[in-house]
């Protein structure tokens, strides 16, 4: 479809152009493509309708750099529990513009990327769950504790943490029965 000059009435048509560009993020330069229509007549810029946004490759990019979720990761594995936005955005306790504008590509900061990757570890979403009972219906409740107990992960998780808690507890007794020795002994 052709574009035409507002600046020229109409009369020329707009040529679409890829422009290297640098878009500061957080105080960090990131080079990304700027796409626009160019009039050859007056030299007038106009915002591309196309779907290409500059902003939103920079936010892209600095998000690898600073290995923050992106917006699809967040959502594919939203929508792989079968949860809804209203549903995670109780548990995350946001409201859901929130999680919304970040599933749609708005640049979440340090603290709400770390509470997003916490909640994304399955065994923290099972905690949450069933710390959280009144954000899903008792059915959906029941299936997804089922599904997340019986994942591999969780489940080597929670083994890791009982070993852990075993050891701790077995030398928090060898403690105890030194002590009580000593006491004897004195
Ligand atoms: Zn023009």
């Amino acid at each position: 479809m052709l574009e035409y000059c507002l600046n020229c009435d109409y009369e020329n048509a707009l040529e679409l152009k890829r422009e290297p560009v640098i878009i500061t993020v957080r105080g960090e330069a990131i080079e990304t493509i700027e796409e626009f229509y160019h009039c050859p007549a007056c030299g007038e810029k106009f915002t591309s309708s196309l779907g290409h946004d500059a902003l939103e490759e920079a936010y892209r990019e600095y998000r690898s750099r600073h290995h923050l979720v992106q917006p699809e990761e967040i959502r594919h594995w939203r929508e792989d529990y079968g949860l809804t936005l209203t549903e995670l955005s109780l548990m995350l306790e946001w409201n859901e513009a929130t999680l919304n504008r970040f599933e749609q590509g708005a640049l979440q900061d340090a603290s709400d990327d770390k509470w997003l990757k916490f909640i994304m570890v399955p065994q923290n979403l099972l905690y949450l769950i069933i710390s959280k009972p009144e954000t899903l219906r008792r059915e959906k409740r029941e299936q997804l504790i089922t599904q997340l107990s019986t994942n591999r992960k969780v489940v080597e998780a929670l083994q890791q943490f009982y070993s852990l808690l075993l050891e701790n507890f077995s030398d928090f007794s060898k403690l105890r029965s030194n002590a009580i020795q000593l006491r004897a002994n004195t």
